[in-house]
C-alpha cells in the first residue's frame, strides 16, 4: 500500500514520548489543543483554547520589557504598580515573539501548528520502541474529534507503519465525525464524567446525552477496537454512590468494553492556571485516598460486571 501523501494542519498542544499510560507499552502522546466541554478539574487549562496561547512566570520575569518591545500585537504592557507584565489575550495572536526573546524564560508558549506529516515524523521517530514494548501512539486532548481531519491523517499514517493506535476523547462530537475514525483505532478511551446529564452539565457545561448516544453507537459499531471508559474521581462531585450505580448501569450491556479505569483527582495543573492568570475552581478539594478509591471501584465492579482499574492497576491485583 502507498503511503498517504496528504497533510492537513492541526493545533497540537505537545508530544509526550516514551509515555506509560493512555494504553500498552511505551507510547507517544499527541496532546491537541481545544476542547468543548469545561471541567472544573481540568488540570490542563492550556489545552481547552484551540490556538496556541502563551504563560507567565512572574517569578522568574526581571521587567526588561523586552517582550512589551517585541510584541507585534501590542499586547503586552508593564504593570508598573504590581510589578508585572501584563497580558491582553484577546489580542495576542499566538506568534511566540516575546516567548523567544524573554531573556530569563518567564514567558511560556502553549501549543503550535504542525502538519499531520511533522507529527507523524515525529510519531515514527520511536518506531522501535514501540515494537519492543508493544506500544504506539495515543491521540489525546483537548478533544481529538475537533480536529477529524487532521486527525485522521495521522492515524492512516500511523496505520501504513504498523503503528498500534489509540485515541482518549470526551466524546462530545458529531457521529460523523466519529465514524470516519473508529476504523482507524485499535483501543478507544471514554472519559465519562457523570452519567446523568443535569449533572454533567453543571461539571463540564455540556449535556452527556450525545456522549451516551455516541458510546452505544460506537459499541454495536462492525469496527474492531477495545474500549475503555475512564472516569476521573472527583470528591464530592461525581463520586456519590448513586453517581456510581448509573455510570456502572450504563456500562454494564456494553460488548466492546476492556474495563473501566478509575483516575484520582489531582492538583496537577494549579501551576498552569497561575501562569495563564486563571482562577483554579476547585481550592478546596482533596486527592482522594486509594482505599476510598477500591471502595467505590468495588461497588461499580459488583453491579457492571466488568473488569475494573484504578489509576491503570487492575482492582483485584
Ligand atoms: S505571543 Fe506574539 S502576539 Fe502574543 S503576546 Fe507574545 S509577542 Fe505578542
Ligand atoms: S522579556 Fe521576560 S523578563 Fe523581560 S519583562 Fe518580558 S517576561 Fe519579564
Amino acid at each position: 500500500m502507498g503511503r498517504s501523501s496528504a497533510s492537513i494542519e492541526g493545533n497540537v498542544l505537545r508530544i509526550e514520548k516514551t509515555s506509560i499510560h493512555d494504553g500498552e507499552g511505551l507510547r507517544t502522546v499527541v496532546f491537541l489543543k481545544g476542547c468543548p466541554l469545561k471541567c472544573l478539574w481540568c488540570s490542563t487549562p492550556e489545552s481547552q483554547k484551540s490556538s496556541p496561547e502563551i504563560g507567565y512566570i512572574r517569578g522568574k520575569c526581571i521587567l526588561c520589557g523586552i517582550c512589551v518591545s517585541v510584541c507585534p500585537q501590542k499586547a503586552l504592557s508593564i504593570d508598573e504598580e504590581k510589578e508585572m507584565v501584563s497580558i491582553e489575550r484577546d489580542k495576542c495572536n499566538g506568534c511566540m515573539l516575546c516567548v523567544k526573546k524573554c531573556p530569563s524564560s518567564a514567558l511560556k508558549g502553549y501549543g503550535a501548528r504542525m502538519t499531520s506529516k511533522q507529527v507523524i515524523h515525529e510519531i515514527s521517530k520511536d518506531e522501535v520502541f514501540y515494537f519492543h514494548s508493544g506500544g504506539g501512539v495515543t491521540i489525546s486532548g483537548g478533544e481529538p474529534f475537533d480536529q477529524a481531519e487532521f486527525v485522521r491523517e495521522i492515524l492512516i499514517g500511523c496505520r501504513e507503519r504498523g503503528i498500534n493506535r489509540a485515541l482518549e476523547t470526551s466524546f462530545f462530537s458529531s457521529w460523523e465525525k466519529i465514524e470516519s475514525i473508529l476504523p482507524l483505532l485499535n483501543l478507544l478511551y471514554v472519559d465519562l464524567k457523570h452519567a446523568d446529564p443535569e449533572e454533567h452539565k453543571k461539571l463540564t457545561g455540556v449535556d452527556n446525552r450525545v456522549i451516551l448516544e455516541n458510546i452505544k453507537r460506537a459499541d454495536a459499531s462492525p469496527h474492531d477496537f477495545d474500549l475503555v471508559i475512564r472516569t476521573p474521581l472527583i470528591p464530592g462531585l461525581n463520586d456519590s454512590d448513586d453517581a456510581i450505580k448509573k455510570s456502572a448501569e450504563f456500562i454494564k450491556g456494553l460488548k466492546k468494553i476492556k474495563f473501566m479505569e478509575f483516575l484520582a483527582y489531582h492538583r496537577l495543573g494549579t501551576e498552569t492556571y497561575k501562569n495563564m492568570g486563571l482562577e483554579y475552581p476547585l481550592q478546596e478539594i482533596k486527592t482522594p485516598s486509594l482505599e476510598f478509591m477500591k471502595g467505590k471501584a468495588i461497588k461499580f465492579q459488583e453491579i457492571a460486571g466488568v473488569p475494573v482499574r484504578i489509576n491503570g492497576i487492575p482492582l483485584n491485583n
